[in-house]
């Protein structure tokens, strides 16, 4: 590369220091294929532009050529005569032309005489040849000279150029000529094919990729061919033949659009975030400039060329100054850019400074502009290539970063969908992934059974003994659940990933999918073992959890062929478990009957409440001997006109599971005011015990209601005492004290119902404002004949002593039970034995009966 480049320097100084020839007289002898006649060159400028060869030869003002190279008069728009002197001796053979190769001239017209003196011998020019010898259409303008002539010749030239005027004068013979437009031909169709390919390939990257770098670059080629087109000749011979006038047009306004559309293609190309305001300022101008300019040109091409070239000549400076300052900044591509411009720079330079006078026209100078604008042609061509890999780079870059946080989503999309399908405590599948395998397994056609179990110690162990001690509990129960599981092979893994065998739809609860096919032992069995029998331990407090578990089951296809309705009878089959008290319940008619009939009742009762349905009834309560009344519990009574009876806890567990537990226990309020103002007629001074739920107690508007009514009915509220279940009151203590303090401060008094079927705990006992504890009638009613019932009454009348509180027994069935719980110390008795509830007036009418006798 490096030599060449110095090969062609050589070249360059070859060629500007060696001039032609020094002959005085050239003789055309034909041993030579052709003569350069530049050394012989005589001139004379024709100012008027007007004269005729008359004029000129009388005239007789010739100017020798100053430098013997190619007569070049620079721009003027002044035809000049040209005179020159051949010898053509009788033995030359073949057909000569007289040769112009430059094609800028307009019009060339040749006069032959002999030595200097009219008549013209012959007569023509390039508009005849052109008209006459279509074979002749070249780059250059050539003339044939007629074989008879011989001797002395002088030859006068008449030439013209709206451009750079130069007359370079060769005598060919027709070989030379032929071989010489062939080689043109070659050379200039080698150079336009170049272009046109470079242009086509753009043009199709331009429009299959919408850059308008490309669409300015196929401008710009096209510009540039144009300009090309002119300078070659190869315009003026073969596309506007017809008019080889043109040329003064063409090339300027060619000269024109190619600065312009130059500039349009590097702001575009070289686009960089700090492009400079300035020389994009500058470009702008520049591309302004030459707009104007092409405008101008119309009117006058002489100096619209002049200008044409020198408006190239600053966007070549405008150009490679962006190029550097590109470079500068870091823009990789802008290395091509510049070469590409530095390139046609050189050639440009070396042909203007033809032009203008400044450099003989020789081979290089020639040629310069070609090879130099061909380069820069390529490179620029290049440089849009590396582009598109550059840019084809930075998009796979985008590409990847985006699979990238395309995969970060898809983890934490994946990670949301673990969550949404897992338990937060226990890590296990939840219900959503255990109805998702059910289902699979339903589909599968397998047949499986649903167990869900519920471990009612935990919930009651969180409200007790606080929430972090339950869990802890929980996990390990589940931990070894899911251990006892995995033995025996019948059990469905509900994971891949690890051994879960069990999901937890709510805490407390398990639930665990058995393949019926594998189960070689009796489904309640199997179920009872695998889910009981477990003991856990947490801080050193040890509690063997199978004494307590409901388990509903329900099985594929016999129960249901869809998730949803197996988990639906499961979980029925639970709560009858629950009901009944038998560790494991699988699903029967029943069960749904039940549930139905459920459904039923819930849906009766805000009506029936309305219908004047439901009822109060009252129960005794006797003092410590059992031989007075001192009180009376409200309890509630439905006689259903469509369901007959209701048993109370049914409708109790109806309500509280429904919501309406509001709704009931403002009717039984309303109820026990009218009672309690009759039971005052009726001159009863006993107690009246209501129950309340806590649904109640964890509604502010509730209370306020109850004791607004109490307030308003005048009740005495020493008379008053409103029962509370330890169980459920565990769940929701802050609500619950807060309500019962405040029930409390008005002088009513609180009783502890159920007590001893839950986990109370000293802590809470001492930390709730109550007055009174109902010991259960479950601890009561056998307490005679069971030694571990009978242990419990005396602790907790011992307790109640201890806290201060006064006693109740409920259950009480039979005298010898009265007698036992009066040597305890109970307060007061409430059961079978004395009475069983009765409507309000049966109550009154027996409370004054009794009172009587
Ligand atoms: P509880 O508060 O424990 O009421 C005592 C229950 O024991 C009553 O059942 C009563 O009929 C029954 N009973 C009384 N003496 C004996 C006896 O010697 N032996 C036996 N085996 N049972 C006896 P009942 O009326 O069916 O009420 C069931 C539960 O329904 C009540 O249990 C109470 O928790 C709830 N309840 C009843 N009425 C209301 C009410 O108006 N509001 C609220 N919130 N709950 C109520
Ligand atoms: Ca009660
Ligand atoms: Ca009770």
């Amino acid at each position: 590369m490096k030599q060449s480049v110095r090969a062609y320097w050589i070249l360059l100084a070859f060629s500007l220091v060696l001039s032609p020839a020094l002959d005085a007289e050239v003789v055309i002898r034909g041993d030579r294929d052709h003569y350069s006649l530049n050394d012989q060159v005589t001139y004379s400028v024709d100012d008027s532009g007007d004269a005729t060869l008359q004029d000129i030869l009388g005239q007789g003002e010739w100017t020798a050529n100053p430098d013997d190279g190619v007569l070049n008069l620079g721009f003027t728009s002044a035809p000049v005569w040209v005179k020159m002197s051949v010898q053509i001796p009788a033995s030359t053979r073949g057909q000569w032309y007289l040769v112009i190769p430059y094609p800028l001239l307009e019009e060339v017209e040749l006069f032959v005489l002999r030595e200097g003196r009219l008549p013209v011998l012959y007569q023509n020019s390039r508009q005849d040849v052109h008209e006459t010898h279509r074979h002749l259409a070249a780059y250059s303008v050539g003339l044939p000279v007629p074989q008879g002539l011989t001797g002395n010749l002088d030859l006068v030239l008449r030439a013209a150029s709206s451009t750079s005027l130069q007359v370079p004068v060769e005598l060919w013979r027709e070989d030379y000529l032929f071989d010489r437009f062939m080689a043109h031909s070659l050379y200039w169709g080698g150079y336009f094919g170049i272009l046109f390919a470079l242009a086509i390939y753009n043009l199709v990257l331009f429009l299959s990729i919408r850059d308008a770098a490309y669409g300015y670059y196929v401008l710009y080629v096209a510009a540039l061919s144009v300009v090309m087109l002119s300078i070659s000749g190869v315009g003026s011979a073969f596309v506007w033949y017809q008019d080889p006038l043109l040329t003064r047009y063409v090339l300027p306004i060619g000269t024109g659009l190619t600065s312009l559309c130059a500039v349009l293609f590097a702001r575009q190309f070289l686009k960089w975030p700090g492009f400079s305001p300035r020389l994009d300022g500058t470009m702008k101008v520049a591309a302004g400039l030459a707009s104007v300019l092409i405008v101008y040109t119309l009117f006058d091409p002489l100096n619209g060329t002049r200008l044409a070239g020198l408006l190239g000549a600053l966007v070549l400076v405008v150009l490679i100054s962006v190029g550097v300052a590109s470079l500068l900044a870091g823009v990789a591509i802008a290395r091509y850019f510049v070469l590409a411009w530095a390139a046609f720079a050189g050639g440009g330079l070396l042909y203007l400074l033809t032009v203008f006078d400044v450099f003989p026209v020789n081979a290089i100078t020639n040629h310069a502009m070609a090879a130099g604008s061909a380069a820069e042609v390529l490179l620029l061509s290049f440089a849009l290539a590396h582009r598109i890999k550059e840019e084809r780079s930075h998009k796979m870059a985008a590409l990847r970063r985006q699979q990238q946080a395309e995969q970060q989503v898809r983890k934490l999309h994946l990670k949301a969908l673990e969550q949404a399908m897992h338990d937060t405590l226990t890590q296990m599948p939840n219900a959503s992934l255990l109805k998702q395998r059910l289902q699979e397994s339903v589909d599968r056609n397998t047949r499986v059974a649903l167990v869900l179990v519920h471990y009612p110690q935990v919930k009651e162990i969180a409200s007790s003994m606080g929430h972090s001690l339950a869990e802890k509990m929980f996990l390990q129960l589940v931990h070894k659940v899911n251990q006892a599981l995995g033995g025996p092979g019948s059990v469905i893994r509900l994971e891949n990933t690890g051994p879960a065998y069990l999901a937890i739809p709510d805490f407390g609860s398990i639930a665990f999918l058995i393949d019926f096919e594998k189960l070689d032992t009796e489904l309640e069995l199997f179920v009872e073992q695998m889910a009981g029998h477990h003991e856990v331990s947490v801080n050193s407090v040890r509690l063997p959890l199978f004494m307590n578990l409901y388990c509903g089951v329900a099985i594929h296809a016999e129960h249901g062929d869809k998730a949803e309705v197996l988990f639906q009878h499961a979980s029925a089959a639970r709560d009858s478990s629950a009901r009944d008290k038998v560790p494991v319940q699988v699903y029967n008619e029943g069960i749904s009957a039940f549930a139905r009939r459920r459904l039923a009742l819930l849906s009766a009762l805000p009506a029936a409440i309305e219908a004047g349905e439901l009822e109060l009834y009252l129960q005794p309560q006797m003092n410590e001997s059992g031989q007075r009344l001192v009180g009376a519990e409200v309890l509630l009574r439905w006689t259903s006109s469509r369901f007959g009876p209701v048993p109370t806890w049914e409708l109790i567990e109806i309500a509280e599971n429904a919501g309406l537990m509001d709704l009931l226990s403002r009717f039984v309020i309303r109820e026990s005011w009218k009672t309690i103002k009759r039971l005052q007629q009726q001159k009863l001074d006993i107690t009246c015990s209501i129950n309340l739920s806590v649904q109640n107690l964890i509604n502010s508007d509730f209370v306020a209601f109850l004791l607004a009514g109490a307030k308003e009915h005048a009740i005495p509220m020493d008379r008053l005492i409103l029962e509370v279940t330890e169980t459920s009151m565990m769940h929701n203590m802050d609500a619950v004290i807060g309500s019962l303090l405040l029930i409390a401060d008005k002088g009513c008094k609180v009783a502890l119902d159920d007590f001893g079927t839950g986990y109370s705990s000293l802590a809470y006992l001492s930390r709730l404002p109550i007055h009174e504890l109902k010991i259960d009638r479950c601890f009561v009613s056998q307490m005679c004949s069971s030694r571990n019932d009978l242990w419990i009454v005396e602790n907790t009348l011992k307790l109640a002593r201890t806290l201060n509180l006064e006693t109740v027994a409920e259950g009480v069935e039979d005298a010898e039970t009265v007698s036992l719980l009066h040597k305890l110390g109970c307060h007061r008795l409430q059961g079978y034995h004395f009475a069983k509830p009765m409507p309000v007036e049966t109550f009154c009418d027996w409370a004054l009966q009794r009172k009587a006798s």
